[in-house]
C-alpha cells in the first residue's frame, strides 16, 4: 500500500525527504540548541533578578520546551512539526518576557529575534516568512499587553546590552552553522563519493573558465579523456569491490601525475577527464603517454590494467568547450579502436 500523504501543513514546513534530510542534519547540528538557550536564558535570568519570579517561572516553561522538543522529535512522525511547536511556543515565552518586562521598554526585546533565526535556517522559505509574521505579532501583542500591566520596577540598561550581546552570539552560531552545512553539502555535490575527484557537474564551469581564459590569455588548453581497458573484466573476475579499488587506485595515479598542471574529473564508470589549462597538444600528449605507461607498468590496486587516452586540444581562437571535448572522445575511440593501451591525439602535435 502506498504511503499516506503528508498533511498539507508537514509539506509546508518540509516540501519533501530532501527538505527534511536537511531538516535532520541542521538540526543534529543544533544540538546546540541548549547552548542557545543558555545564551538567551543568561539574559532572562539577569533580567529575573530585576523583574522577579514571573520571568524565573517563563525561563523554565521555556527550557521545558526546549528539552521536551529535542526529546520528543526523535520519536515523532513529523518531527519538523515538533520543532516548529517548539519555536512558537519559544515566540509565545519571549512575547510574554517582553510583556512582564515593560513592552517597548523591555530591555529583552532584541531576543525575540532568536527563534526567528532558528526557523531561518531549519524550514523553507514560506514557514520562515510565517515564522517571523508570527514572531512580531506576537512581539507587538506583547508590548501592547504591558500597557495593561502595572510598570515594572526600572532596570539597568546594562540589561539591553546583555540581551543584544546574546542575540549577537546567536547570529554568530547561527551563521557558523549554516556556512559548515553549505560548504559540506556543496563540496558533496562535487566531489565523485568513490574516488574524491571532480565530479562531471564541476567540469562544465572548469571547462567554461578554462576556455575563456584560453580566449583572453591567447593560451591552449587542452583535454585528455582516459577510459580503463577491459574494466568489466575486472569486475567480472575479481568482483565490485575489487573494480572499486582499480578505479581509486587508477584515480591516485592519475592525480599524481597530472600534479598542479590540470584538474581531474570522473566522468563516470572507468572514464575520467583532465583538464589541462594553458597547456599545448605536446605537452599534453607527453603526459597521457606517462599516464599510459605507468598504469601499464604498475599495478593498480594489486591487478594488472591498461588504459586508453584520446587527447585534443583548442588553440587560441578556437574555444569550443564541447566540440574540444568531442575531438578527445572520438580520439579515444579511436585509440580503443586501434588496440587500447595507447595514446591518440585529435590535434596535430608541434
Ligand atoms: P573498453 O575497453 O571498451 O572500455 O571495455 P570496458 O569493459 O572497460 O567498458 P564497458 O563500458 O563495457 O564496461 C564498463 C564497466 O564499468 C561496466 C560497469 O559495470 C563498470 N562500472 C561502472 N561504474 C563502476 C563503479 O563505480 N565501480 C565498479 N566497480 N564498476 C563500475
Ligand atoms: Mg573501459
Ligand atoms: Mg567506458
Amino acid at each position: 500500500m502506498p504511503p499516506a500523504p503528508e498533511p498539507r501543513f508537514v509539506r509546508w514546513l518540509c516540501g519533501n525527504g530532501q527538505d527534511r534530510a536537511r531538516y535532520a542534519d541542521m538540526y543534529s547540528r543544533f544540538a546546540r540548541v541548549y547552548l542557545f538557550g543558555a545564551l538567551v536564558g543568561t539574559a532572562v535570568l539577569l533580567a529575573a533578578v530585576w523583574f522577579g519570579w514571573v520571568l524565573l517561572v517563563l525561563h523554565l516553561l521555556a527550557m521545558v520546551t526546549i528539552a521536551g522538543s529535542a526529546s520528543l522529535r526523535p520519536r515523532a512522525r513529523y518531527p519538523e512539526v515538533v520543532g516548529a511547536c517548539g519555536f512558537v511556543l519559544l515566540e509565545l515565552n519571549l512575547a510574554a518576557s517582553v510583556a512582564v518586562t515593560g513592552g517597548v521598554s523591555s530591555p529583552l526585546l532584541p531576543l525575540v529575534a532568536v527563534p526567528v533565526l532558528g526557523q531561518a535556517v531549519c524550514f523553507r522559505p514560506r514557514a520562515i516568512l510565517v515564522g517571523a509574521a508570527l514572531g512580531a505579532a506576537l512581539t507587538v501583542l506583547g508590548c501592547g499587553a504591558a500597557t495593561a500591566l502595572p510598570p515594572p520596577p526600572p532596570a539597568p540598561d546594562v540589561l539591553l546590552l546583555v540581551s543584544s550581546l546574546m542575540v549577537l552570539a546567536c547570529v554568530v552560531l547561527l551563521a557558523h552553522l549554516l556556512v559548515s552545512s553549505d560548504l559540506l553539502s556543496r563540496g558533496e555535490a562535487m566531489l565523485d563519493p568513490l574516488t574524491g575527484l571532480h565530479n562531471r557537474r564541476l567540469l562544465e564551469s572548469h571547462l567554461e573558465e578554462a576556455c575563456r581564459q584560453a580566449w583572453l590569455t591567447g593560451r591552449p588548453v587542452s583535454v585528455v579523456v582516459c577510459d580503463l581497458d577491459h574494466f568489466k573484466g575486472v569486475n567480472d573476475g575479481h568482483g565490485h569491490g575489487r573494480g572499486d579499488a582499480v578505479l581509486r587506485g587508477f584515480a591516485a595515479l592519475l592525480r599524481e601525475a597530472v600534479g598542479e598542471e590540470g584538474l581531474v574529473h570522473r566522468m563516470g564508470g572507468e572514464e575520467f577527464l583532465v583538464l589541462l589549462p594553458g597547456c599545448g597538444a605536446g605537452r599534453a600528449v607527453r603526459l597521457a603517454e606517462l599516464v599510459r605507461a605507468r598504469t601499464d607498468e604498475g599495478r593498480v590496486a594489486g591487478l594488472h590494467v591498461t588504459a586508453s587516452l584520446g587527447v585534443a586540444t583548442a588553440g587560441p581562437g578556437h574555444t569550443d568547450a564541447t566540440r574540444l571535448v568531442h575531438e578527445a572522445d572520438t580520439a579515444l575511440y579511436e585509440a580503443k579502436r586501434s588496440g587500447r593501451n595507447r595514446v591518440v591525439c585529435a590535434t596535430r602535435t608541434p
